[in-house]
């Protein structure tokens, strides 16, 4: 399976229906249960508070850093760009699927760092 990244992007909220993105079969929630990537960040109000803010806008990445030998080396993968608010929330059926989400997204960063070894 190849997912389009970022999966969020200038949004909040993924899958933007209820089916599950990974497996593509179960409804997200439908018996009570699923799992949740979150992103948040806050905006910092007072000594201990903070809050959701409309100027912050969030993102999350997989980096790949490389040698100094290998300037071109360094390779990134964005899984979430421009989240509004800084707050994403991924949604998946199982654990199992969210697992296998992360996979993918290290798979695509691997793809990235030797595009020969990409799988179909
Ligand atoms: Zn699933």
């Amino acid at each position: 399976m190849k997912l389009k990244f970022p999966v969020v992007e200038n949004d909040r909220v993924w899958p933007t229906n209820s089916i599950c993105p990974i497996c593509g079969k179960a409804k997200i929630g439908e018996d009570g249960t699923f799992a949740v990537f979150m992103l948040g960040a806050l905006k910092k109000t007072g000594e201990d508070s903070a809050t959701i803010s409309d100027e912050l806008l969030g993102f999350a990445d997989l980096f790949w850093h490389a040698s100094d030998k290998d300037p071109d080396g360094c390779k990134s993968v964005s899984i979430i760009s421009n989240a509004k608010s800084g707050q994403a929330d991924l949604y998946f059926c199982t654990t199992n699927c969210l697992r296998k989400f992360f996979n993918l997204c290290v798979d695509e960063l691997e793809n990235k760092r030797s595009p020969d070894n990409e799988e179909s």
